[in-house]
């Protein structure tokens, strides 16, 4: 009975490029989408950026674009890693698309216009006290407050809790609070909200059951199920049951404007799930089916794939929204714990932190080895999985390619040159048996990716692997070889081996598709279905499948990024050229005394100087330094003055050369411009080098 589903992985906010988290989110739900498409089940997997929002709204404004600009260009970097990484959605969308404005607004006005006959409205309007900054003219997200903590005291804490003892806390009760944005003090407004009323018995009734009747694994059903007796309040209180749902901002706000309330918002997590439909309709509109009609399919399966920090919106709001709204509703949601890489980076501090996904890429290594070791690690729980590196090293090179990929290789060669790649059907007693072994494996590796236990299946089909390489190490191909009487069991053999590896690449094929593509090139066995029986006749050349990973790749991949110095520039400007001593040679520079010095009439800025540097005679310098000095203050003192510089003709008269002064290259007057004098003992006339 073939299936019909249609899978999410949670929507990335698009104010940044895809982590390493993200990737193991898709990897996981591309491996469990691939199984069941080979299954014979028809799949379309979707995702979309999750764009609206107060953060994107003011990084776009910091960066000077609108915020579908912003979105547009984090958007534009998302194809390199799902393609990088064979993540094979079948439609990235936008949640700021007008499918999903519409979505929003249907299921927001359905909500809202429940008739009286059926328990009225879930939608309802209060005021509520918020902080509002005076200068930017919005209301601020708590995130956008700052102030010192109430009870450490610790300073420029956020308006939801101290970082330093962890306290939770209300942004009204912050001590001297004010904007992140402006720094302006807020002021307390009130304003009009819109709420969703999930503590509407309805609601209640309805989540009660649904979030425990299978749909959620039992360690979230049990976690879930304490939200609806006890309640964690912001500030710390706590209260009975589910509250309700606060779903509007005030403008400014970027996000989908709320039908008959002009200058009110939905809460971006309001239409952030609506995007997993949007996607879905957009898909269905470019394929020319129709979105309804799909959606009213009673066999339609609904699976979300997400991270444990998201459960709340995903097993109370989401389903009550789409229930009272007269939609289909979630049939599973599949809930995965954080990716930590190498233990939080606690036991190297050599080593950078974070796994950079494109870094991976760029490295040249197989994305392939990262899907498999997370398969590796991966179960149906909501555990927390650790990457490190030397296990990833170990995982890859001994099971990947020692026990797996060797298996062709070390059969294919033999199979080429003794028998021109034709294999026969008649594996003898033992190879028989073994067949039949990977054989009957195949319907519990099949449960164990269904129940997306992939680890499970990891380890039953490199048992399977161990097992071949125990026949292989038994009959020993290599010694057989030796002797042309041994042609018929070497033929057996090595036939034997390619069919094995043939079975045990199908069983890999939703973990690792680039190399089951291969291995279709390499028997002619396809790849695609997971009941697909036959044997192997003939095999091409082979041709190498997967490379071992190497200690230096990895080392490159953790290597810390080079810290990159904000750029000093001394004095407002570059350092000059670099110049030879020869070049520096031809500048003449000489102690001066100043023999007198007057201010210039008709000039706020210079002095004029007349100088002595031992020549005899005086010379005649004017000097813009008439807002620092007082004339008197520089008679009879030393300084430093250019002595070679061709003679300026000014409106004032002639200047014979060039007195020395720092000052800073804006010019700003606050900075001042400085004279240079030499230590006691220079006299005048002597030359500086
Ligand atoms: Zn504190």
């Amino acid at each position: 009975m073939s299936r019909q589903l249609f899978v999410t992985t949670a929507l990335p906010y698009a104010n940044g490029n895809f982590h390493i988290g993200h990737i193991m989110e898709y990897i996981q739900a591309d491996i469990w989408v691939r199984f069941q498409r080979m299954k014979g089940h028809h799949v379309d997997f979707v995702g979309a950026d999750d764009t609206h929002g107060a953060p994107i709204m003011i990084a776009a404004e910091k960066a000077g674009i609108t915020p579908q600009q912003f979105v547009a260009q984090i958007a534009a970097g998302r194809k390199q890693y799902l393609d990088g990484f064979h993540i094979a959605f079948d439609n990235w969308h936008s949640t700021d698309a007008p499918e999903n404005h519409e979505l929003a607004r249907q299921i927001y006005r359905a909500l809202r216009d429940i008739p009286q006959s059926q328990g009225g409205s879930l939608i309802e309007r209060r005021t509520i006290d918020q902080f509002f900054d005076p200068e930017k003219n919005m209301f601020l997200p708590d995130r956008f407050i700052k102030g010192e903590c109430p009870k450490c005291h610790a300073k420029d804490q956020y308006g939801d809790n101290c970082e330093v003892c962890g306290a939770v806390y209300a942004p009204t009760d912050l001590i001297k609070p004010y904007s992140a944005l402006s720094g302006a003090k807020p002021e307390m407004k009130s304003s009009e909200h819109f709420f969703f009323k999930l503590s509407d018995p309805r609601c209640v009734a309805f989540l009660e059951q649904w979030t425990q009747d299978g749909k959620l694994q039992p360690e979230v059903a049990n976690k879930v199920k304490e939200w609806f007796t006890i309640r964690t309040n912001p500030d710390g209180t706590t209260s009975e049951g589910l509250g309700d749902w606060d779903i509007s901002r005030d403008a400014p706000y970027f996000g989908i404007e709320i039908p008959d309330a002009p200058g009110k918002y939905f809460y971006v997590w309001l239409d952030a799930p609506v995007g997993y439909l949007a996607s879905l309709k957009n898909l269905l509109d470019k394929r020319g089916q129709d979105y309804d009609a799909y959606m009213a399919n009673p066999a339609l399966e609904q699976h979300h794939f997400i991270g444990k920090d998201i459960v709340t919106f995903h097993t109370l709001f989401w389903p009550a929204m789409l229930k009272f709204s007269g939609r289909k509703v979630p049939d599973k949601v599949h809930v995965h714990g954080f990716l930590t890489v190498n233990n939080g980076e606690k036991m190297s501090k050599s080593r950078g932190t974070g796994l950079d996904p494109l870094k991976y890429l760029s490295l040249g290594m197989n994305p392939e080895w990262l899907r498999y070791y997370l398969a590796t690690k991966l179960n149906n729980k909501n555990e927390d999985i650790d990457f490190n590196a030397e296990d990833f090293m170990l995982r890859v090179n001994s099971d990947l390619i020692g026990k797996f990929v060797n298996i062709a290789s070390r059969a294919a060669g033999f199979l080429t040159k003794r028998f021109e790649g034709t294999l026969t059907q008649s594996f003898g007693e033992q190879g028989t048996a073994l067949l039949r072994d990977i054989h009957a494996a195949k319907d519990s590796i099949a449960q164990a990716y269904d129940a997306r236990e992939f680890g499970k299946a990891a380890r039953e089909i490199m048992l399977l692997a161990d097992k071949v390489n125990a026949y292989v190490d038994h009959h020993k191909p290599w010694d057989l070889a030796k002797e042309v009487a041994n042609n018929e069991a070497l033929h057996q053999v090595c036939s034997l081996l390619i069919n094995a590896f043939a079975e045990l690449s199908r069983y890999l094929a939703p973990v690792l598709p680039s190399l089951a593509q291969a291995v279709e090139a390499f028997t002619g066995n396809s790849m695609q279905h997971w009941n697909a029986t036959g044997t192997v006749a003939s095999i091409r050349p082979y041709q190498h499948l997967m490379q071992r990973v190497t200690p230096e790749q990895l080392d490159a991949l953790f290597e810390p990024p080079a810290v990159v110095e904000e750029k000093v520039i001394p004095g407002g400007e570059e350092i000059a050229p670099t110049i030879g001593i020869d070049d520096f040679a031809k500048v003449d520079l000489r102690i001066a005394q100043i023999v007198n010095c007057e201010p210039v009439e008709g000039s706020v800025k210079l002095l004029r100087l007349t100088l002595d540097v031992g020549e005899g005679r005086t010379r005649n310098v004017f000097s813009g330094i008439a807002s620092m000095y007082k004339p008197e203050d520089l008679k009879g003192k030393l300084t430093v003055m250019v002595a070679n510089l061709a003679p300026r003709k000014m409106k004032f008269g002639v200047s014979e050369g060039m007195v020395l002064a720092a000052s800073h290259a804006d010019g700003t007057t606050d900075a001042g411009i400085y004279i240079l004098t030499p230590w006691p003992g220079a006299k005048p006339g002597m030359r500086i080098s």
